[in-house]
């Protein structure tokens, strides 16, 4: 099934028209014959959208919006309100009550499925953000912060300069936000080195037919405003176009000759919707970025070191190029504790591994395996360059002894490793057998005296 979609009309043979038109699209049809109906509905069985009839005998389709809108439990399901009666009055009702659509009977079949289709996709890509939200915060990452919402930028293009300065007008009145009037050929230099408008305003029309069907469909593919919203302006009666512009993506759409309220509605509703998409998007990058990063070190830890080893591993397999795995490990670390204090302990596990970082490449990756113990991964690199940049690992880590703050002393530090080849032709063995090779060669490097390196003999 394509969607679950509840329809909520007073009179049956609506219901059963909707209902024949939804069933053919393939979506799953929930039915309800008033407003308390629907809204235990909304909450019991948790449809992907409502269909509500603005008259019903009840309670007021609009106020069931508000109500739909103010739950948290159902204020995420897109809700479009169905009228007999076209005037504005009505329409700016229903969108400050948090409506998305609303749409007059007799419904156009091609906007109607066309919004429905649009809503639907808007509103998955709401969920997948919620649910990788709530993942990262079962999971104990992602703090919940209480977010400035910055004034939103939006941008405005229509075919003429008149026009754009006339929505503008319009706008400005009912927001604080930075509206900028622009062109087709600005938009497209968007680069990514600065913040795409969170908004796009653009006419379906621009010096030539449809060409802002084709600006929006562009912006839409490309990576610096792929997530920007775009709101369509459409020709008074361009049914097909409308529907149209919403399966190409727009966010939204407005007919020419809208009441300057009804686009500033709508305005703020994507507005709305583009920051607390930004700020899933957020707060999941920053989830995933503390799930692979030792808060101490600041180095990839274990969970991201082995499949990035694993990488390494499959790529140098194609490439018939040998790689380097090291495991480091600080030499009687447990006496600079114990001498020092933890405090000291961790002053110099940073120390440690800075240095390191430093002293890599980048292609390279260093992460924290464990308390006092560091794994190399070094791509693409032969025997020789992997015993000099040992060797000079465990120098840089020796000749400077590590200043503690405030005067708190020097703590002289060294390091033993331990290296294996992978990569090498004939060579089966997996990257943990690898690591443990190298393991191996660690435990000689501690046992001949420390401060220095030892090849597993399988490569040397
Ligand atoms: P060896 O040369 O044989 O490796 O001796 P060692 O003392 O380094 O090895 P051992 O495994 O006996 O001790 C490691 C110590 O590292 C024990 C533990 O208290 C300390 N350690 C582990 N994680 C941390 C940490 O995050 N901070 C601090 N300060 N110490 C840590
Ligand atoms: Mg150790
Ligand atoms: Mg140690």
């Amino acid at each position: 099934m394509a969607g679950r979609i509840l329809i909520a009309d007073d009179v049956a043979t609506n219901r059963i028209v909707l209902k024949v038109k939804l069933t053919a699209a393939c979506y799953e049809v929930l039915q309800a014959s008033g407003g308390a109906e629907a809204l235990r509905c909304a909450r019991e069985d948790g449809p992907d959208l409502i269909l509500l009839d603005q008259r019903l005998t009840d309670i007021d389709g609009v106020a069931v919006c508000k109500r739909l809108k103010e739950d948290p439990q159902t204020a995420r399901i897109p809700v479009i309100i169905i009228t007999a009666h076209n005037d504005n009055p009505s329409k700016i009702a229903a969108l400050r009550a948090g409506a998305d659509e609303f749409l007059t009977k007799p419904l156009d079949d091609l906007i109607l499925l066309a919004r429905v289709r649009s809503l639907l996709r808007a509103r998955d890509t709401v969920e997948e953000l919620h649910l990788r939200d709530n993942t990262s915060r079962a999971l104990g990452f992602a703090e919940v912060t209480s977010h400035f919402t910055a004034p939103a930028s939006i941008a405005m293009i229509a075919a003429t300069p008149v026009t754009a300065m006339a929505w503008k007008t319009g706008l400005g009145k009912a927001t604080h936000d930075n509206i900028v009037v622009t062109a087709k050929e600005q938009a497209l230099a968007q680069n990514s080195a600065e913040k795409a408008p969170d908004v796009f305003v653009i006419a379906c029309d621009l010096a030539k037919h449809d060409d802002g069907l084709r600006l929006m469909s562009e912006l839409r593919s490309r990576p610096e405003t792929r997530h920007s919203s775009i709101l369509m302006v459409i020709p008074k009666g361009a049914t097909s176009k409308a529907a149209s512009a919403l399966d190409l993506g727009a966010s939204d759409l407005v007919f020419e000759g809208f009441d300057p309220e009804e686009m500033a509605l709508r305005v703020k509703t994507q507005v709305r919707r583009k920051q607390q998409a930004d700020r899933l998007r957020e707060t999941m990058r920053d989830g995933l970025r503390m799930a692979v990063i030792d808060p101490l070190t600041n180095l990839y830890n274990r969970r991201y070191a082995m499949p990035h080893l694993a990488r390494i591993a499959e790529r140098a397999k194609t490439k018939h190029r040998p790689y380097a795995v090291m495991v480091l490990d600080i030499d009687r670390f447990k006496a600079v504790n114990d001498t020092y204090g933890h405090a000291a302990g961790d002053a110099v596990l940073q120390e440690v591994a800075t240095r390191l970082k430093d002293n890599l490449r980048g292609v390279d990756m260093v992460a924290r395996i464990g308390g006092e113990e560091f794994l190399v991964a070094m791509p693409d690199t032969q025997l020789d360059e992997a015993r000099r940049t040992a060797e000079r690992l465990c120098r840089v880590i020796n000749e400077h002894p590590v200043e503690l703050r405030s005067g708190k002393g020097v703590v002289q530090v060294s390091l033993s490793i331990g290296v294996a080849m992978g990569g090498l032709r004939s060579d089966t063995r997996t990257v943990e057998q690898l690591i443990d090779c190298a393991d191996k060669a660690l435990f000689l490097s501690k046992s001949d005296g420390r401060n220095q390196v030892t090849f597993s003999r399988t490569a040397a």
